[in-house]
């Protein structure tokens, strides 16, 4: 991307990510139709719908959940606590109430930040039947000096619906897919969840208008793990032939860039990931994997085993502001989401441009006067070679090319240039030794 071309990116990013911000998302429910459609503006993105009550491996797609309004307010009326003003007041997925209650039966339900007095924390309750607000700490304070009883509703409905989610699947030359996915389930926070959606969104517009892809990308918007497991139930086999994933999310902080490697730390994708960061020229923090994270907990797990790396900014669990109503519009903007698309679109671009071969003779050693490969030099050592002899390059390619490895991570490993490599690797396609895979 050109500067010009960048700061028009940017502008267009920043308006999506004011009309989206305020929307109330959770894993299921009208906030995530609202927004998956807001961005079929963007790209052309497939809405499912999976009923409630579907069972997807060890779990059972939940009851929908809908919000319209909720407070807590004094005997005169006036609201102390409103989900108008922010959506993260109300705890994710609260039964919906309505009634007069005192201090003491308020209490139990009402959650503040420990550590930031004007934060409103993020809670959910997606598995237990409950209900509960959140609020500053001065919120509390009043509430607790006033004593009640207090009017109390959450005007929601959980009941039988289904789960959304939404999907391009963008074919290239090669069957061979390439995941990327992002999680539509949080409200509103820039950040978490929606800076990933974006970028996504924008990284998929970028797709879409190359013709000559090499991979195909299946492109996921979903729930964080109902919906990322709903979605791998629902598409077992293709995702079970995928290798290579990225889960975009917390792509717009002003911090430093990070990533977190997929679950084989030498995979082609961790390797790619640090050339980009290191040609970009900036400083990053280097996350192995774990356990603990995004979707990559599910297509990583034992079924699928997708080699899934996350490249963010600011990444989750690791800023201040994580999971409260301060992940906001001062903390995130639509230029450093941009700039974090712009090192994806590099990421892609290395992607798209690797070169990997396959030995057709994979049985034992090729024999190579019969295809006309034997150097005539025989072993002599070339500096041109990284001080190797042909012979010795030929050997370690057969032995090397099994249709995963790519030239780069050849070049590093036998510490030659990637056009020598790349020279012999030709002669040998054209020997009908290799081919491309
Ligand atoms: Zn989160």
């Amino acid at each position: 991307m050109n500067d010009a071309n960048m700061a028009k990116i940017a502008g267009e990013i920043e308006s999506y990510l004011r009309r989206l911000f305020p929307v109330c998302r959770s894993i299921t429910g009208n906030g995530n139709r609202e927004t998956l459609r807001t961005l079929q503006e963007l790209i052309p993105l497939t809405l499912h719908e999976v009923a409630s009550g579907t069972q997807v491996y060890d779990w059972t797609i939940p009851d929908e959940w809908n919000i319209r309004d909720a407070w807590i307010a004094a005997p005169e009326g006036r609201r102390i606590v409103d989900f108008n003003v922010s959506n993260l007041h109300v705890v994710s997925y609260s039964n919906p109430v309505r009634g007069r209650f005192t201090w003491v039966e308020l209490q139990p339900h009402l959650h503040t930040h420990p550590s930031l007095p004007d934060a409103i924390p993020y809670r959910t309750s997606y598995y237990r039947r409950d209900w509960g607000f959140c609020l500053t700490h001065a919120q509390y304070r009043e509430l607790e000096q006033h004593g009640g009883p207090f009017e109390i509703v959450i005007d929601s409905t959980l009941e039988p619906g289904s789960l959304t989610y939404g999907e391009l699947l963008l074919p290239g030359q090669s069957k061979q897919e390439i995941l990327l996915s992002c999680y539509i389930c949080h409200p509103s926070m820039a950040n978490d969840s929606l800076s990933g959606v974006l970028l996504t969104a924008f990284l998929a517009r970028e797709l879409l208008a190359r013709t000559d892809r090499r991979y195909s990308y299946r492109i996921a918007f979903v729930p964080e793990t109902i919906g990322a497991i709903t979605y791998c139930a629902r598409n077992e086999t293709a995702m079970q032939q995928i290798d290579t994933g990225l889960v975009i999310t917390t792509v717009g902080g002003p911090g430093k860039f990070g990533y977190k490697q997929s679950f084989e730390s030498s995979h082609a994708i961790n390797r790619l990931i640090e050339d980009v960061l290191c040609e970009a020229g900036v400083d990053y923090l280097t996350y192995p994997f774990d356990i603990h994270g995004s979707d990559e907990r599910q297509y990583s797990s034992q079924g699928f085993r997708i080699n899934a790396a996350t490249l963010c900014r600011d990444r989750y669990y690791e800023y201040p502001q994580y999971h409260t109503s301060l992940d906001n519009l001062d903390f995130v903007t639509g230029k450093q989401i941009a700039e974090t698309l712009a090192l994806y679109i590099r990421l892609i671009d290395k992607l798209e441009a690797r070169r990997i071969y396959r030995n057709r003779i994979p049985n034992c050693e090729v024999m190579l006067s019969r295809h006309d490969l034997y150097p005539a030099t025989g072993g002599a050592q070339r500096p041109e070679l990284g001080g190797r002899s042909e012979l010795d390059l030929i050997l370690w390619l057969l032995f090397l090319c099994d249709g995963k490895l790519d030239m780069n991570a050849i070049a590093r490993r036998l510490a030659v240039s990637l056009d020598t490599l790349i020279t012999i690797a030709d002669k040998l396609v054209s020997r009908g030794a290799l081919e491309a895979a």
